[in-house]
């Protein structure tokens, strides 16, 4: 029989949990004829979190934190409920000393961090590190916060992130020539929203040492893959909702109180997106139902299989690293997604001709930092939904074009 390669779990058992899965995605059941490959931007919903907002919206639909009738004291708790479920999730190990905000997205969570927190740590003279290659999100807002600092006299100094150009992860060699006594704080993604790599975080507190404050946008990571709080040393997590099977305009911060000032979120931010916290709530209870681990097991199983015979064909060149390695590789993991572009065809004309065959890609420059690609890209990104056969058919409608 065969397994997997870190698991118990036959092929075969993986294949029919993934088949049950995937039956709870309406939206994938009801265009067979169709493969949704742009996760990365928004995942699709399962029944259970369509079930659990359209429960809410008929049974208890209030604002929270203000009334005091049944309905407000639910959404009350609801809210708070979601913040213990995402702890939970994270496997935050010391629960009273942590924060949630809940966020429209990464975007809005990161922006946060860098408005409210970030300049209560930094004082004249620090660095902070910023991964000018990774997605905007995670790039703007550390720069304005050192615009806003040095226009009231504090100057800090941005260093760009080290990369190694060839697999797309970060050059952690150079981090750690980089980071001196006087880098506080440093940006980094869990898994590149490009090269779809897994950026080895352990290996980023290992090169800035014990005390200097990570960040991690988490956007292509939660919901992917088992992302623990206890393993993972980092202060802050930001990912997106609608990224992870909750709906769009939802996302969250988490934030360990450990080093440096406590996360307090400045000014009075108004009526919180309850709907959205719901699906949150009900999105990470069956991501934990269905076990990340699974899921990154089949996303990173259909990812290799789609970049093992992509690199071969002449036509493509493939972003990122170019093997699909095992988990314990020492370089670099590719997770579920993988950017390409046709040596002649321009990622616009691609995109097209592969929506015509039921394809949906994202192609553009996928909003990466100035330091990154210079020229569009095809983007495949997968989710537990996707399945073998979706790869298979787009792999040789690729092939025909090469
Ligand atoms: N960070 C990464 C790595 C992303 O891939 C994205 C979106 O694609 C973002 C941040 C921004 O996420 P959002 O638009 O949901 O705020």
């Amino acid at each position: 029989m065969t397994t997997c390669a870190d698991d118990t779990t036959t092929i075969e058992e993986l294949r029919k949990w993934q088949r049950a899965l995937r039956a709870q995605f309406p939206i994938v059941t009801g265009h067979p004829d169709l493969a949704y490959l742009d996760s990365a931007a928004t995942s699709q919903k399962p029944q259970a979190v369509l079930d659990a907002v359209h429960t809410y919206l008929t049974t208890t639909n209030a604002n929270a934190g203000r009334g005091t009738y049944p309905w407000a004291n639910r959404t009350t708790s609801l809210v708070e409920e979601t913040r213990d479920r995402l702890r939970r999730f994270l496997e935050d190990p010391d629960p009273q000393w942590s924060a949630v905000h809940f966020t429209s997205g990464t975007t809005e969570g990161l922006r946060t961090i860098a408005r409210d927190w970030l300049p209560g740590l930094l004082t004249d003279g620090d660095e902070i590190v910023v991964p000018v290659a990774d997605h905007q999100a995670n790039i703007q807002p550390w720069l304005d916060t050192q615009r806003q600092l040095a226009r009231q006299g504090t100057h800090i100094r941005v260093l760009p992130m080290p990369y190694q150009h060839a697999s797309g992860d970060y050059d952690h060699n150079a981090l750690a020539q980089l980071a001196g006594p006087r880098t506080r704080f440093v940006a980094v993604t869990h898994v590149h929203h490009v090269y779809g790599g897994n950026m080895n975080i352990h290996r980023i507190r290992q090169a800035v040492g014990p005390d200097a404050v990570i960040c991690l946008d988490a956007a292509q990571s939660i919901g992917h893959l088992p992302v623990s709080v206890t393993r993972l040393d980092v202060d802050f997590v930001a990912f997106s909702g609608h990224k992870s099977l909750a709906l769009p305009g939802s996302g969250a911060v988490w934030a360990r109180h450990a080093r440096g000032p406590e996360f307090v979120p400045g000014g009075w931010s108004g009526t919180p997106n309850t709907v959205g916290i719901v699906s949150l709530a009900a999105a990470l209870e069956w991501l934990q139902a269905a076990g990340t681990d699974r899921i990154e097991r089949w996303t990173v199983a259909l990812a290799a299989r789609l970049t093992d015979v992509l690199r071969r064909l002449d036509a493509y060149e493939v972003l990122g690293c170019q093997t699909s390695l095992a988990a314990d590789s020492p370089v670099q993991r590719r997770q579920g997604i993988v950017t390409f572009r046709h040596r002649e065809i321009g990622a616009g004309d691609l995109g097209f001709i592969l929506f015509s065959h039921g394809f949906m890609v994202r192609s553009d420059h996928h909003c990466q930092g100035g330091a990154g690609e210079k020229s569009e890209s095809v983007r495949v990104s997968l989710h537990v939904y996707n399945t073998v056969e979706e790869i298979d058919r787009l792999l040789s409608v690729l092939a025909t074009l090469g």
